[in-house]
C-alpha cells in the first residue's frame, strides 16, 4: 500500500527526519578508533529514548531476518553493507563504517544511512565508493518530483553507480515510508525512466543507493541478519528520507544545522 501524508503529518515527518540526522551526526563524531559497535548501539538507544521517539529496529522481525533485531541501529563495517547487527567489535583506523537508523516519532518514521571512514587513513577506494553512493543519492533526489515516476529515480541512481563502475544488486533498495518504516513502492537502485508508480505530493520515500566494490552478490552472517559482500570486498551506503512536494523533493533527514 502506498501512503500519502496529509500536510499536517508532513511537519511531523520533518521533526523525525531531523532527529534521525542529528543522532547519526552525533554517532559519527563519536565513532573513532577504539569505539565498540555495542557502544554505538547503546548511545543510539539513549538518544531515541531521550527524544521521546521509538526505534523501528528493536522489535523488527521481517521474513529475511532471524527473530527480532534486538538493537537500535545498524552498524556495518567494511564488507558488511546492510542490516549490520551491532556486536563486540572495536573500530580500527581506516574501517569503512555505515550507520543506518530508522526511528518513529509522532506517528511518522524516517530512515537515513551514512558511510564514513574511521580514523585518519583514507583508503582511496573507500573514499570513491562512498562518494559514488552520495552522488547517486543526489541524482535520485533530483529526479524525484510530482509527476516523475519511480523508474526515473531508479534510473538516475543506477546511472551514477554504473558510471562509477559498480555492479548493482536489485534485491534490496529504497522504499516508501510513513506510519511504518517499509512501505510500497519499492525503489530499485537501477531501472528504466518513465516506468513505475507516479509520484504525488505527500509521498515519503527512503532512497538508498548502496554498492559493493566488485560483486552484486550478498552472503548472510551467522547472526542471521548482517549482509556482507560475497567476495569480502568493501561496501558503502547512503540514504535519505525525502518528501515529494508540489515543488520537487525535500530532504527530511538533514541535521538541524544543515536546514535551509
Ligand atoms: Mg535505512
Ligand atoms: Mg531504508
Amino acid at each position: 500500500m502506498v501512503e500519502i501524508l496529509h500536510p499536517t503529518e508532513l511537519a511531523r515527518a520533518k521533526d523525525t527526519g531531523v532527529l534521525v540526522a542529528d543522532i547519526l551526526q552525533t554517532l559519527k563524531s563519536r565513532s573513532t578508533v577504539g569505539t565498540n559497535l555495542l557502544d554505538i548501539d547503546r548511545w543510539t538507544e539513549t538518544m531515541i529514548v531521550e527524544a521521546g521517539a521509538l526505534s523501528c529496529y528493536v522489535d523488527y522481525e521481517p521474513s529475511f531476518g532471524r527473530g527480532p533485531f534486538g538493537h537500535y541501529i545498524c552498524t556495518a563495517v567494511n564488507d558488511a553493507v546492510l542490516h549490520g547487527m551491532p556486536h563486540d567489535y572495536t573500530l580500527a583506523d581506516g574501517d569503512l563504517l555505515t550507520l543506518d537508523l530508522a526511528v518513529s516519532k509522532g506517528g511518522v518514521a524516517a530512515d537515513s544511512a551514512i558511510s564514513f571512514i574511521v580514523g585518519t587513513s583514507k583508503p582511496p577506494e573507500s573514499v570513491a565508493m562512498i562518494s559514488a553512493t552520495e552522488r547517486a543519492l543526489s541524482a535520485g533526489i533530483a529526479a524525484a518530483g510530482p509527476g516523475a515516476r519511480i523508474g526515473d529515480i531508479s534510473h538516475a541512481i543506477g546511472a551514477v553507480l554504473s558510471e562509477a563502475g559498480y555492479p548493482i544488486n536489485t534485491e534490496f533498495g529504497g522504499h516508501g515510508i510513513g506510519s511504518t518504516m517499509h512501505q510500497d513502492p519499492h525503489v530499485s537502485n537501477t531501472g528504466r525512466p518513465g516506468r513505475g508508480y507516479k509520484l504525488r505530493p505527500g509521498l515519503l520515500l527512503a532512497l538508498e543507493p548502496w554498492v559493493m566494490a566488485d560483486t552484486a552478490e550478498l552472503v548472510t552472517d551467522a547472526d542471521g541478519w548482517t549482509l556482507r559482500s560475497a567476495t569480502g570486498c568493501r561496501t558503502a551506503h547512503s540514504e535519505h528520507t525525502i518528501a515529494i512536494t508540489n515543488d520537487g523533493a525535500e530532504i527530511l533527514t538533514l541535521p538541524k544545522q544543515a536546514q535551509p
